[in-house]
């Protein structure tokens, strides 16, 4: 069932609701909403979800998302999360690609990807992927020894946004509660491991209580690193003396375009490094990455490559993409971008047989091609989140103070990135494609960005010298606590990391279902996503 707290009682009625289950969860988003129905439907558990949204966001920024600090230009923060059912699902790329064993390496990882892989086929097939592989081995032009490219996977647009996955069958489901508007302000965690007590408020001051033997917190990379601070604090600092790693380590990918692409044959290039579409509308996009034995590895960060384009303020291909993006937020087309798609008709019809002929994405013609590259930032100590002494939040929670910053180290790994495509290009095939002028990415032209990828500031470790959590997520003070968010990933690696969250989160449910005396004993997760 899904229940709006907001919508219990009188506004400013303060009469307590209160509730006990086996497992709560806090957040609906990409991580948390697919979590829940799992939880309930393959672990048999009785599930509360609280969610801070509500059943969407309208605008494209959040109050609540406020944080304090000097790095208010870290862009993710305001502009990388969002609160409602399905969290940041309803905006996300949705791109989907297993990082490399080869980025794992040396990176602190306490667990090796070939114990997250086994779950790739339910995650595939929950987000209604086929199950092809992650290489590029169709590439009719061979790239020599530094790189390798690989086709990440993208759902549908309707299938980019985890609640219309999940949202009708959680509304009818009897073990699991979603509550919208609940947001979570307080949170207690028993010494002795036995069980938690989570605090949540509606905007108009309506509560709810509820106590669990479990919490698992995935509310997003940042949330969940201030969640684990404010339990932190409610149990006098244990959790920081216990992992006096909590709230360090915040890393993001660093992108920016390293070369303009000057094409020799546009159109021959739009379809070797144009998004593929695949089977009821899902799309593949190419990348660049370190091939795994490259010595490269040693001179630059994991990173990834891509041919693409500053997506034009008008035109058909905004049109095309304002259109998708209401499908996936669940709203109907602004009347803009059904104008501006009528008046570039001709644009359209050219794209859909594009789509037809090709099975590719038609760049506008217009836009000028860039080559960008993504790429690990060095996990720093001195990068972190903490909660704020002066500033609070409406509920009065104190906000995350983030500091973030570029070392001179990340502006080399990038320079060092971008020489090592050069040479790839100008070797390979691609230059009869298209020129590769290199631009600078010195600190002292080069402004990157981060790219709505935190990672690190929970990280998962070996022992809680090194890491926060383990590698089933437990916290290392509070093992009845999961931590589930991009954060617990100890590096960012060379691929966008939603995908290897999804894996911790799949194998979470499996090890509850294995714990849980009635429920399938194996493979629960794995086969979720079939039904
Ligand atoms: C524009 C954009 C494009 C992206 N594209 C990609 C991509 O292509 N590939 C990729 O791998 N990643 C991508 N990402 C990153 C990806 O979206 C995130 O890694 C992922 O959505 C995180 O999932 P989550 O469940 O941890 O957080 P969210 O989906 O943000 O969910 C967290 C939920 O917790 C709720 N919450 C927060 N605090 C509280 C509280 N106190 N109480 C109750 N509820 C709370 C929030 O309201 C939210 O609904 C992109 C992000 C953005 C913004």
């Amino acid at each position: 069932m899904i229940e709006d707290l907001a919508d219990r009682g009188q506004p400013g009625d303060t009469r307590d609701i209160t509730r006990h289950c086996d497992v709560v969860v806090i957040g609906a988003g990409t991580l948390g909403l697919p979590t829940t129905a799992l939880l309930a439907r393959e672990a048999g558990k009785r599930v509360i979800c609280l969610e801070s949204g509500g059943e969407q966001q309208q605008s494209e920024t959040h109050p609540l998302n406020a944080i304090d600090g000097a790095s208010r230009g870290y862009r993710g923060a305001a502009h990388g999360r969002f609160r409602c059912l399905g969290g940041t699902s309803s905006r996300w790329g949705a791109t989907l690609i297993p990082f490399q064993q080869a980025d794992l390496e040396g990176a602190g990882w306490p667990l090796r990807l070939n114990e997250l892989t086994p779950h790739l086929p339910a995650a595939e097939r929950f987000f209604g992927l086929d199950h092809s592989a992650y290489d590029a081995s169709d590439l009719p032009v061979a790239l020599g020894p530094t790189h390798v490219a690989r086709l990440a996977k993208m759902p549908s647009f309707r299938h980019r946004n985890v609640a219309h996955l999940v949202g009708d069958e959680l509304r009818q489901s009897r073990r699991a509660e979603v509550w919208l508007n609940a947001t979570v302000i307080g949170l207690d965690a028993d010494a002795g491991g036995a069980g938690v007590q989570v605090r949540a408020r509606a905007p108009e001051g309506q509560t709810l209580t509820v106590s669990a033997p479990r919490l698992i917190i995935a509310a997003g990379a940042i949330e969940t690193t201030r969640l684990a601070l404010l339990l932190d604090r409610g149990c006098d600092g244990e959790i920081r003396r216990t992992s006096p790693d909590l709230g360090r380590f915040f890393t993001d990918h660093i992108s920016l375009p390293v070369a303009d692409i000057e094409p020799l044959n546009r159109a021959a290039l739009n379809r070797i490094v144009g998004y593929r579409f695949g089977a009821s509308g899902s799309m593949r996009n190419l990348r660049f990455e370190l091939a795994p034995q490259s010595a490269a590895r040693r001179e630059a960060p994991p990173n990834f490559a891509y041919v693409g384009f500053e997506p034009p303020r008008t035109g058909g291909f905004e049109a095309l993409h304002g259109l998708f993006k209401s499908v996936q937020i669940g709203q109907l087309p602004p009347a803009r971008v059904v104008g501006e798609g009528l008046r570039h008709l001709p644009w359209l019809i050219r794209a859909a047989w594009w789509r037809l002929a090709y099975k590719r994405l038609l760049y506008p013609s217009e836009v000028p091609l860039q080559a960008y590259i993504v790429a690990e930032q060095r996990a720093d100590r001195g990068n972190r989140i903490s909660l704020s002494e002066t500033r609070r939040d409406q509920y009065g929670v104190p906000l995350p103070v983030l500091d973030w910053r570029l070392a001179d180290a990340d502006y080399d790994g990038l320079e060092r990135a971008a020489a090592l495509l050069e040479e790839t290009w100008t070797g390979s095939g691609l230059a009869r494609l298209g020129r590769f002028r290199r631009r600078p990415v010195g600190r002292a032209t080069a402004r990157p960005a981060d790219n709505y990828h935190p990672t690190g500031s929970t990280r998962m470790g070996r022992d809680a010298s090194c890491g926060v959590v383990d590698r089933d997520l437990r916290l290392f003070a509070r093992p009845q606590v999961q931590l589930l968010a991009t954060s617990v990933l100890p590096t960012g690696g060379g691929a966008n990391p939603t995908l290897m969250a999804f894996l911790l989160a799949l194998r979470c449910v499996e090890q509850h279902a294995q714990a849980q005396p009635h429920g399938r004993k194996t493979g629960a997760a794995r086969s979720a996503a079939a039904r």
